[in-house]
């Protein structure tokens, strides 16, 4: 039965099958055990041994097994193995965390090491000051000789933190772009209106001499040719007087075909906004609606109808 990918289950599982393998096989050393290499790490290290080069320093037991610039994990490395499915499931992060190393004997130039691993351990999920990972535990043993005659020379513990890095910060969101639409000019004589629809009223003029409505607003009274306007605030119901379903041209902020509507209100004037929430089938003169504060912006919020 195989788990979900990438789940704690599935890489307890996959850690066992990998452990279940055991040893991977041999590796052969590139090179032998060599002059040239015992001097150019003893003198790096400034290690003035005297039994050195005849012998090699123990420590430098992985330094004969090394791949090399271009050398491929083989496939049966079970720490390759592992890492492949930690990587798998998002602990892409590696960081070395112990190693202990035992040595059975000093090597000789001219010996010629060959290096089996297996995987002894796999324990998570951890969480570490690094982030959460997978503590992966491998023991590797050297040996010179092949078969039933290898001698093991060397063997290592190694251990890594497999962790999750950090989500990376989330990069600041763009300003939402401003929508399209046409805004309508908003001067003294109808700034009452704008600041109505922006504040959820439909505010209708009204002459604060004789009292009638006029929509849309304007400077003088029709009537009495008064300059001293109010406003009502209207009940935002009223019917459909008329309507157009507007097919062509492209509007900005639109999609066609769409219905505008002159509504009467109840208070008796006519008011002009897109119908929504009904297609255009469903516009008929009469039809009861109901305002909808369409808010646009901080600046600006367009009246429209919606059946009721
Ligand atoms: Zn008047």
């Amino acid at each position: 039965m195989s788990e979900p990918a990438g789940t704690a289950a599935a890489i307890v599982a996959a850690a066992q099958r990998i452990r279940q393998h055991g040893d991977s096989a041999p590796q052969l050393a590139r090179d032998p055990v060599n002059t040239p290499m015992i001097n150019n790490w003893t003198e790096a290290l400034g290690d003035a041994d005297p039994r050195y080069p005849e012998l090699a320093p123990p420590a430098m037991v992985q330094v004969w097994t090394m791949r090399g610039l271009h050398g491929r994990r083989p496939a049966d490395d079970p720490l390759g193995a592992m890492t492949a499915v930690l990587d798998e499931a998002g602990y892409t992060s590696v960081v070395a965390t112990d190693c202990d190393q035992s040595y059975a004997r000093y090597l000789r130039p001219g010996e010629r090491l060959s290096v089996r691993s297996r995987l002894t351990d796999v324990v998570g999920p951890k969480r570490t000051a690094l982030g959460e990972g997978w503590f992966v535990t491998t023991v590797s043993t050297w040996s010179v000789g092949s078969g039933d005659a290898a001698e093991p020379v060397a063997e290592m513990m190694f251990r890594i933190l497999k962790f999750r890095p950090p989500a990376p910060p989330e990069p600041p969101k763009p300003p939402a772009a401003p929508r399209a639409v046409l805004r309508p000019v908003v001067n003294r004589d109808t700034e009452f209106f704008w600041a109505g629809m922006a504040a959820g009223e439909l505010r209708v003029w009204r002459c604060g001499e004789c009292g009638l409505l006029r929509h849309p607003p304007g400077p003088m009274c029709p009537r009495c040719n008064a300059t001293r306007p109010e406003y009502l605030i209207a009940s935002g119901r009223g019917e459909v007087y008329s309507y157009v379903v507007h097919h062509h041209p492209p509007v900005p902020g639109r999609e066609l075909p769409f219905v505008v509507a002159l509504v009467a209100l109840e208070e008796g004037v006519r008011v002009l906004g897109e119908l929504r929430d009904t297609d255009p089938a469903g516009a008929r003169v009469g039809l009861p609606v109901e305002i909808v504060f369409d808010r646009v912006d901080d600046q600006l919020t367009l009246p429209a109808w919606r059946p009721r």
